[in-house]
């Protein structure tokens, strides 16, 4: 098996054991040449939907509006999409139809770029109608057909191209490079969740940088919800350590609020809390070095992210070794409030005193004296200190 894994030869098997054509296609065939492990596989078949139902006795209806079947054998997911073309792009947002074709040629003319639109069958053989094989070896994006028109028809695979750029560090072959600066305002058509995947998978991929400038020489960027007219310290930024520190590296360059970022992009609440931590941190940092304080509050993806934000935006790399936060943070006498050895509880039985504000305000008290060492984290300790301290304040 040259490719792919048992469960898939068996589709295939069994596609064509019912006299179907089927081929593995896409992201895995390219993959695969490109001596990387594919994370699905896709499957492109002559079978109709429904047929290939009646195949597999485990499928899932993931898109059968767009031929898309998801078959689940030995626990493992395959989609299996019948050859089809898009039909009309009225809005250059989705299809309006999708129809379905006898032949796998019809099939690839639909897709992407030259390195997308391989196929393989089962034996290993390649399918390569549009000279994907040798844009693969050139690191070359290149649309199938007349790149002005597959960009109008769908403007996101403008976002996707620059993707590709960063994920697999091509660039761009000057056709498509062209008809992607002619359409750029064409981006504002599509939706800004499709924008927003895209976007996740570029901050992850090995060349970011070459996306970034591409971003400005299409002028794509003015395209998209917002952008920051300035990537400074980018370089030294790269890469990033996640898609949410990508994501952090927008709202600091461009100097937004994380609400206005966030919305713009419809980030989920989590990708909301990470980036306006960062923004905070950062803040602080442009003030003075982490101290305790901020180890403590704190995560470490955001002081790291704030820290290399500072040393590469403020241009003060210094000569100073990136600090240690995880390991600092390990110090600390209590990483979190929840590892206090004492609660409300505990302070309203010593004081006899009825819980209220003040049980609030006196755990703040606690925690920040066994934080910077006044107290030890210890219930007897803490009791004492407390008790003294509470009596001769009341
Ligand atoms: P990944 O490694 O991210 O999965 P991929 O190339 O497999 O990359 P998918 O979004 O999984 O990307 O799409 C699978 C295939 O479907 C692509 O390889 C391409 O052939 C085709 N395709 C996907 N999106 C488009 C699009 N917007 N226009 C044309 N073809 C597309
Ligand atoms: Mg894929």
């Amino acid at each position: 098996q040259p490719f792919g894994t048992p469960a898939s030869y068996l589709v295939l098997e069994k596609l064509e054991q019912h006299g179907h054509e089927a081929v593995f296609v896409g992201g895995a065939v390219r993959d695969y040449l490109l001596g990387k492990r594919a994370t699905d596989i896709d499957i492109a078949t002559s079978a109709e939907p429904n047929e290939v139902k009646a195949i597999f006795s485990n499928t899932i209806d993931v898109g059968i509006a767009h031929g898309t079947v998801l078959v689940l054998l030995n626990h493992e997911p395959i989609e299996v999409t019948t050859f089809r073309t898009e039909g009309t792009y009225s809005d250059a947002r989705r299809p309006d139809e999708v129809q379905f074709v006898k032949t796998l040629h019809e099939d690839l003319l639909r897709r992407d770029f030259t390195f997308n639109a391989l196929a393989m069958t089962k034996d290993g053989q390649l399918i390569d109608l549009f000279n994907g094989q040798e844009d693969l070896k050139h690191k070359i994006i290149r649309a199938v057909g007349v790149p002005e028109e597959r960009f109008h028809e769908d403007a996101l695979r403008m976002m996707r191209a620059l993707r590709f750029a960063s994920v697999l560090d091509f660039t761009l072959d000057p056709a498509t490079f062209e008809a992607i600066r002619n359409q750029a305002e064409r981006l504002g058509n599509v939706s800004v969740e499709r924008i927003k995947i895209e976007m996740d998978r570029l901050f992850l991929g090995t060349n970011p940088l070459a996306a970034f400038k591409l971003f400005t020489e299409t002028k794509l960027s003015q395209a998209l919800p917002l952008f920051p007219k300035e990537t400074r310290g980018l370089e030294h930024a790269l890469p990033f350590a996640s898609a949410n520190e990508g994501w952090a590296y927008l709202l600091v360059a461009g100097e937004y609020s994380a609400s206005t970022l966030g919305g713009a992009y419809k980030l989920s609440n989590d990708e909301k809390r990470f980036i306006a931590a960062v923004e905070t941190a950062y803040t602080i940092r442009k003030e003075h070095p982490f101290a305790m304080d901020e180890i403590y509050l704190f995560d470490v993806p955001v002081l790291e992210a704030a820290e290399k934000f500072y040393r590469s935006i403020s241009m003060d790399e210094g000569f100073a070794p990136f600090p240690q936060f995880e390991k600092e943070k390990n110090k600390l006498a209590i990483q979190s409030p929840r590892d206090l050895s004492v609660n409300g509880r505990d302070l309203m039985n010593w004081a006899d005193v009825k819980g209220g504000r003040w049980t609030g305000e006196w755990m703040k008290k606690i925690e920040a004296a066994v934080l910077h060492g006044r107290c030890v984290n210890d219930p007897n300790k803490i009791r004492e200190w407390f008790m003294n301290d509470f009596n001769s304040k009341e």
